[in-house]
């Protein structure tokens, strides 16, 4: 995650080092989920902005995989093998695909990153529940779930729990 005066210049010699290294580099856009509430759209770095300061070094095009459910877009750099992704998480979220399911260490279900509700599965196995049960409970959160993250909404309220309550 790139954060404004303080990683910013520092996307080209990071995606540098992952090519030589070998390693397979994300950049995600920075989420409303602090623990401190700090999170300011108009201070994030877009993943357009991150491809724009990434495409003055490299080359990059997309990545001919199927994404699937994956939430980062991948480019080939330099014609390939080595492969960057970018996760625009706030800017061009990708919920319609999500198929993530969250359960926390303290056995809450999160339907979502960005739920303001959770299901608490731990009370059903301390109360005896059946697996049957507890697996109709977590398909039933899982459907109930909203349609994205509504982070644009003017409404949007960030979670109580942050990211690092719930499991980093
Ligand atoms: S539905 Fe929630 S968890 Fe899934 S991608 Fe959207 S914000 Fe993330």
């Amino acid at each position: 995650m790139l954060l404004r005066g303080v990683n910013d210049d520092e996307a080209v010699p990071l995606l540098r080092f992952a090519v030589d290294n070998g390693y397979e580099l994300r950049f995600i856009e920075q989420m409303p989920l602090d623990a401190q509430h700090g999170w300011e759209r108009s201070e994030m770095i877009t993943a357009g902005e991150i491809m724009v300061r990434l495409r003055e070094s490299f080359d990059l095009t997309p990545d001919p995989t199927e994404r699937g459910g994956a939430p980062a877009e991948r480019w080939l750099v330099d014609g390939g093998p080595a492969v960057v992704g970018v996760i625009a998480s706030v800017t061009r979220p990708f919920c319609g695909a999500c198929d993530r399911t969250r359960l926390t260490a303290d056995g809450q279900v999160r339907s979502c990153l960005f739920a303001r509700t959770e299901t608490d599965l731990r009370a059903m196995l301390r109360s005896g529940s059946t697996d049957a049960e507890i697996a109709d409970t977590w398909r039933h959160a899982m459907w109930g779930k909203l349609a994205g993250h509504g982070i644009d909404d003017p409404d949007f309220l960030q979670p109580d729990r942050p990211m690092s309550a719930i499991g980093g």
